[in-house]
């Protein structure tokens, strides 16, 4: 299968996990329904899983159900010194600039986010576009609604011209039963409900070098 179109999640996918920057924003989701909507600490961390087990984000069951205004919360949970967490990456520029498909992020988060942080990793000109939260009309992944928004904004026929890199388990797991090919970023162990397990997401052209090969050799 020839692949035509690479969809990246952003936030603990194109960095890692160890920055802390996704713990500091899940920690401002918190901060947000204890000073914002007045919910006691207790209830905070059950509700927030909650929330994300049923509706792929806490936004979601905010909105739903406490009918929090999305720009109040993703401006708020957002507030962070990026660059405090992250840095510039020029491997993963590298790997990406050179991939032969039509790039795209697809996260839950905000566009401003996701612009911040591919700023300063030294990525924000290697994407088509970014597929954002709005974008996916406040769908989420992993919500197979979500999925079918991000293929028809990417202008792809089939999730089988299209790999999908995701730290979440439950995100690739709904985009495999759909027929896109799932790498599963984080963890180098092989992964039974995905298609391949890759520790950081620049090791992608060492782990699938026939994405490139496949390319030079058909022109
Ligand atoms: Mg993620």
């Amino acid at each position: 299968m020839e692949f035509e179109v690479a969809f990246f999640d952003l936030d603990d996918t194109l960095y890692d996990k160890q920055s802390g920057l996704w713990d500091a924003i899940r920690q401002r989701m918190s901060l947000y329904m204890h000073e914002r909507l007045g919910m006691s600490w207790d209830v905070i961390p059950t509700l927030r899983r909650h929330y994300f087990e049923t509706y792929g984000t806490t936004l979601r069951g905010l909105q739903l159900h406490h009918q929090v205004d999305a720009d109040d919360y993703l401006n708020y949970v957002h507030d962070l010194p990026v660059h405090d967490f992250i840095q510039p990456d020029p491997e993963l520029r590298q790997m990406i600039v050179t991939l032969p498909l039509r790039r795209f992020i697809f996260t839950n988060a905000d566009r401003d986010h996701a612009q911040r942080v591919l700023e300063v990793l030294g990525v924000a000109d290697c994407f088509q576009a970014i597929i954002d939260v709005r974008a996916i009309q406040f769908y989420c992944k992993p919500e197979p609604e979500a999925y079918r928004i991000a293929l028809h904004l990417a202008q792809v026929d089939s999730p089988q011209r299209c790999i999908y890199l995701d730290d979440s388990l439950a995100n690739l797991t709904a985009a495999r039963a759909m027929g896109f090919f799932t790498i599963l970023v984080g963890q180098e162990e092989p992964e039974p409900q995905v298609d391949l397990s890759i520790r950081y997401v620049k090791d992608l052209r060492s782990r699938m070098p026939q994405l490139w090969d496949n390319h030079r050799g058909s022109k």
